[in-house]
């Protein structure tokens, strides 16, 4: 096994490392080397929210597809609960313990090699497009990148092409348009799946209507104080998790677009897609876990190679 392949497999395995039950990444003859990787980061995308890991809503359209042709994860399981630690971990397949960033706002220390720079030393273009500024320069997440953009912002919809300008994967589709048949890791880091529970207006009622909605609770922190005055109820809580999701159907048109973007420059079939959460969303209010609190949750994790 190449070393490359070795890092690759070992960035794979701390992934999973508490729930791995299949990965068969050597079955492939493709030479890892000229293979072009773009790991796709949602940040609080837990896996039982997607309809490929049996959700009983239908949100996650276009990663059920890819889902259908990849390696789809069963258990797998964050380092933390928190943004800066779990990336850290999934960049440096160190644990949090190691590479030191315990919780948000810690630098990622020079010191540790990341998988960029692990893929830069082999003659990778390396790029990242995130909207999170705690996974920015400021602490140091763009080592080892040559090109880092922060996306500040929401997407904002062209009504005429019904396009979303303004996410990260639209950002990412127009590096993709200067790519010069160079091999190159691309990470995209996406917060849409992040509360705030506010998605676009057009998809608010997608999963609202069946719940007796009191909307005096939308914001996240609004919950966070009625759930520690204990004035929380089921249906505050249901209409929380419908927004939730309506987020995670806007996420995952976005990312459809980006697929589309793929497959015209032909890159689908020729890279390895990686498709994961740094950590999951609790939403368990009424049993005393909220957000990302005391839980390592499951996430998503799906490979196309
Ligand atoms: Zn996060």
């Amino acid at each position: 096994m190449s070393f490359l392949k070795t890092c690759f497999c070992r960035f794979i395995f701390i992934i999973l490392f508490s729930g791995i039950t299949y990965f068969n990444i050597s079955c492939s003859q493709k030479p890892y080397h000229t293979t072009s990787v773009i790991l796709i980061t949602f940040d609080s995308l837990r896996a039982d929210s997607l309809s490929c890991y049996g959700y009983k809503r239908r949100t996650s359209y276009h990663i059920d597809q890819i889902a259908s042709e990849s390696f789809l994860f069963q258990n797998t399981f964050s380092q933390t609960y928190f943004s800066g630690p779990s990336i850290s971990s999934i960049l440096t397949s160190l644990y949090p313990i190691s590479h030191g960033v315990i919780r948000n706002s810690i630098s990622l220390d020079d010191k540790h090699v990341t998988l960029q720079e692990i893929l830069k030393s082999y003659g990778y273009d390396t790029a990242a497009i995130v909207n999170v500024s705690l996974l920015g320069h400021d602490f140091n997440y763009q080592q080892g990148f040559k090109i880092f953009n922060y996306v500040k912002g929401y997407p904002v919809k062209d009504e005429d092409s019904g396009e979303w300008y303004n996410s990260v994967f639209k950002n990412a589709a127009q590096l993709l348009k200067l790519q010069e048949n160079n091999k190159f890791f691309l990470w995209i880091h996406c917060n849409y799946t992040h509360a705030s529970y506010k998605p676009p207006e057009k998809y608010r009622d997608l999963f609202a209507k069946d719940v007796n909605i009191d909307k005096k609770y939308l914001h996240y922190r609004e919950l966070i104080e009625a759930w520690n005055a204990e004035m929380l109820n089921k249906e505050d809580v249901d209409y929380a998790r419908s927004q939730y999701d309506a987020e995670i159907v806007h996420a995952d048109e976005l990312f459809g677009q980006f697929i589309e973007e793929l497959k015209e420059y032909d890159l689908l079939e020729n890279i390895i897609l990686v498709v994961t959460a740094d950590h999951g969303e609790a939403f368990n209010f009424l049993k005393g876990r909220f957000g990302m609190v005391n839980t390592f949750m499951m996430r998503s994790f799906v490979c196309h190679y």
